[in-house]
């Protein structure tokens, strides 16, 4: 069983396709922590993400494994977990520019089909359903306004004792979404047979039950 979950920056993809993945027992992959960790390990190195004629060649040193620790995918880059270190406004900004090049692409893509020949997975991107695992079982658009995106995330910050300016944040994300849709190779898209979910006035149980109702057939 595959099941494709995208959509643009801070739609609450991940929060969604991790509760599904717990519910029916299936493991959850996060590809875009792993663009986050490429651009990462690229600026440690003092390499610009967007630089593609330096990232390119600094691809083949770049070693990447995927583990799971208590259930929580954990992103290793040459055996160093980087996880804790890609959630930054800094790194979102670089994996979105990292992620226009299609060597980079390639790379990452060839590891998420490797799990997902391993798994039963629930994996949630922005070109899952169209070009990773266009075969999946069930695919899913989740979206919702860049306003309300914004709100939320500016919320998740607050809520984290950080401070946090709603207008920087909206404009954040409707750039990153921006660059995500306007690439050439594999854009943010909602595929052709995705059920498009609209999040804007839903909460994210409401969400979860939904989506799960749909999968299994059974209304909760
Ligand atoms: O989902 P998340 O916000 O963590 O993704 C960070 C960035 O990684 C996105 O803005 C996008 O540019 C890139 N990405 C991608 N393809 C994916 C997942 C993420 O291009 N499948």
């Amino acid at each position: 069983m595959k099941i494709a979950i995208d959509g643009p920056a801070g739609a609450g993809k991940s929060t969604v396709a991790k509760a599904i993945a717990a519910k029916l027992h299936m493991n959850y992959l996060d590809t875009g922590a792993m663009y986050r960790a490429t651009a990462y390990a690229m600026i440690e190195e003092g390499i610009e993400p967007a630089d593609a004629a330096k990232v390119v060649p600094a691809l083949s040193k770049l070693d990447m494994a995927i583990c799971y620790e208590n259930g929580l995918q954990k992103v290793l880059v040459n055996g160093v977990d980087v996880t804790p270190y890609i959630r930054t406004s800094r790194i979102s900004k670089g994996a979105s520019d990292i992620a226009v090049i299609p060597e980079v692409r390639l790379k990452l893509v060839d590891i998420q089909r490797e799990v997902a020949n391993q798994y039963d997975i629930v994996m949630d991107g922005r070109d899952i359903g169209t070009y990773v695992l266009p075969d999946a079982d069930k695919k899913y658009f989740i979206t919702a306004s860049a306003h309300e995106r914004a709100r939320r995330r500016c919320e998740e910050i607050r809520q984290s004792g950080q401070e946090a300016d709603i207008d920087v944040i909206e404009r954040e994300i409707v750039a990153r979404d921006k660059t995500d849709s306007n690439r050439e190779f594999a854009p943010l898209k909602q595929a052709e047979d995705a059920i498009l979910v609209d999040t804007t006035d839903m909460d994210k149980e409401r969400v979860i039950d939904w989506i799960i109702g749909d999968i299994t057939g059974v209304e909760s």
